[in-house]
């Protein structure tokens, strides 16, 4: 039967109690350990005057805490809201109003980041309480330990400390399974975030079809830099491990050599990867003498990759068991994947398709994870099978609408479809392949121009590495092409000769008039490594005046 996230953590312990959940390189986390402080948490929460509903900031890295914390703010009837950890402190400002959180989390001493002094900058007496800049702030919660005994100001053990103080706390705020659980925000890869809201049922069945679509075997360790507070970490990452009683080993920033120390120390059995981090791995001069040979699997999304890194991942990793998935933040995590055993070019030309839905411990609404499928991108009207449009989907793994922003929900959930700004095409055996979006498409000369076309032919050339094609300004065609190459590490590509084959190969106005090289580090990319096209865009403009 369906139940809320900390029901769903009660039912894990009480089946896995002693399994590690959380490993990290301080310390272990079972089960049962998660599910006692998570209670005691949770109570504390409650006894800082946390009632149901209220939203519950975290601003917090891939920490040992996050586990126990997520759980605490559900069983405290509370919305989780798990912010970028990387804003700065305009974006934390924006977010932190927007969201109206009652209290927020956070940690210090990471990454130079000094939140005191954000809150100083955003909400100046803060820590008095609520103030005019912040009328919900209440509280802030600090991890570990910091800053004097100001009376708003607690560490995260003084809210344990609390809740010893006040058992049964929260008992009487308990949420209910169609509730709101979580609050999102997406990358902001094209714009401004949104805070994407979902139910504390969606993301388990998110989860649930994810560990039968990947066939997870019991006990699965599941290695991850990629965030938390992001869909891929929390859901494909923490949510799916717990389904088959097996464990996280999250680390807090992505650098190749900590994710070999993490696989090789914690016999991680899978790894999460958005493509910009798999090239790294693969290119990483730390690899040589590493025991890796526990890890067999690979889950990668947020962008498609090239089948010659699966060939590498395959030939050089060992990995076997490659999956790719596709999803947004709206829809709740992943809503199609590849299947393990499927051929190697479909992890490449496809994001695989529905995910298994199985039915154990969920209930039937409907059947499916969810249905999807393109319409034309101009007016919503059904296209023909096979055709390339805009995709849509629905299920009950998907939002209930953006907090908030009435205007944006309207555009982005329409008659209970959302609407990804994603364009794609559905194959008869509903293969799902997303070919752009509709946001970074460019018109050069009044024809309309698809980046991954001019990317794919780029990529293919000797010495590129990646390759992105953006629109920018130009007085005699409006727009035209500019394309970014990230060189392999040490070759200088012939921009010449990548125009000659871009010339070759091209309609005329496909063609770039530009070719840029920038390195791999200097992409502007999201905290989860999405490359951020209107950055480049704009810095195109910058530097081609
Ligand atoms: P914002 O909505 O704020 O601009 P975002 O769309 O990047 O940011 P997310 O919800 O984190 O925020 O990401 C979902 C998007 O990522 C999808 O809409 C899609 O464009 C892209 N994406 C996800 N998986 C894949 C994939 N396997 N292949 C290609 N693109 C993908
Ligand atoms: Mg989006």
């Amino acid at each position: 039967s369906p139940t809320t996230l900390d029901g769903f953590l009660d039912r894990c312990a009480a089946e896995f109690g002693d399994r590690p959940l959380v490993l990290t390189d301080e310390r272990t986390l079972t089960y049962a350990e998660t599910q006692a402080w998570s209670r005691r948490l949770a109570d504390g929460l409650a006894a800082l005057g946390v009632r149901r509903g209220d939203r519950v900031g975290m601003v917090m890295a891939n920490h040992l805490e996050f586990t126990p914390l997520k759980f605490a703010i559900a069983r405290a009837g509370a919305v989780a809201v798990p912010f970028n950890y990387l804003y700065q402190a305009a974006e934390l400002a924006y977010v932190l109003r927007q969201s109206r959180c009652a209290v927020l989390i956070t940690m210090t001493g990471f990454a130079g980041l000094d939140y005191p002094a954000m809150l100083d900058e955003i909400a100046p007496g803060w820590e008095n309480g609520a103030t005019d800049a912040l009328p919900d702030l209440h509280t802030v919660v600090q991890l570990p330990t910091i800053l004097d005994a100001r009376e708003h100001v607690r560490t995260v053990d003084e809210l344990g400390v609390l809740g010893d103080e006040h058992p049964g706390a929260s008992d009487g705020a308990r949420a209910e399974p169609d509730d709101l659980g979580d609050i999102l925000y997406t990358s902001g890869t094209t714009g401004s975030p949104k805070g994407v809201m979902v139910t504390h049922d969606a993301v388990q069945r998110t989860g649930y079809a994810s560990a039968l679509t990947r066939a997870f075997e019991d006990g699965r360790r599941i290695l991850f830099s990629l965030p938390c507070y992001h869909m891929f970490g929390y859901v494909e990452g923490l949510l799916a491990a717990m389904i088959v009683g097996g464990a996280i080993v999250p680390r807090t920033s992505f650098t190749p050599s900590d994710y070999f120390a993490g696989i090789e120390r914690h016999r991680a059995t899978e790894i999460l990867c958005v493509p910009t981090m798999t090239v790294a791995l693969l290119e990483s001069p730390d690899r040589p003498g590493r025991d890796l040979s526990s890890v067999f699997a690979i889950l990668s999304g947020a962008a498609p990759a090239p089948v010659w890194l699966w060939e590498k991942v395959r030939a050089e990793l060992g990995i076997t068991e490659i999956t790719t998935g596709y999803g947004m933040t709206e829809c709740g995590g992943a809503m199609t994947m590849t299947l393990p055993e499927d051929p190697l070019e479909r992890h490449s030309t496809t994001v695989g398709r529905v995910k298994l839905a199985g039915v154990a411990g969920l209930p039937d609404r409907g059947g499916d994870l969810c249905h999807y499928r393109a319409v034309d991108p101009l007016d919503g009207t059904e296209l023909p099978a096979g055709a390339e449009g805009e995709l849509i989907s629905r299920g009950p793994t998907h939002m209930l609408g953006f907090f908030e922003k009435p205007e944006e929900t309207a555009a982005g959930l329409r008659d209970g479809w959302v609407f990804s700004g994603d364009l794609g095409r559905v194959a008869d055996d509903g293969y799902l392949q997303i070919t752009g979006r509709s946001k970074e498409l460019y018109k050069s000369g009044g024809e309309l121009v698809m980046p991954k076309e001019v990317e794919e032919l780029l990529t293919r050339y000797p010495g590129v590495s990646q390759a992105y094609a953006v629109g920018v300004p130009d007085d005699r065609w409006g727009e035209v092409g500019c394309a970014w190459i990230v060189p392999e590490p040490g070759v200088t590509p012939d921009t010449t000769e990548l125009l000659a084959l871009c010339k070759e190969k091209l309609a005329r106005f496909k063609v770039p008039k530009h070719i840029l090289l920038i390195a791999a580090d200097e992409l502007p990319t999201t905290p989860t490594g999405k490359v951020q096209k209107f950055r480049l865009a704009a810095r195109a403009k910058d530097v081609l005046g």
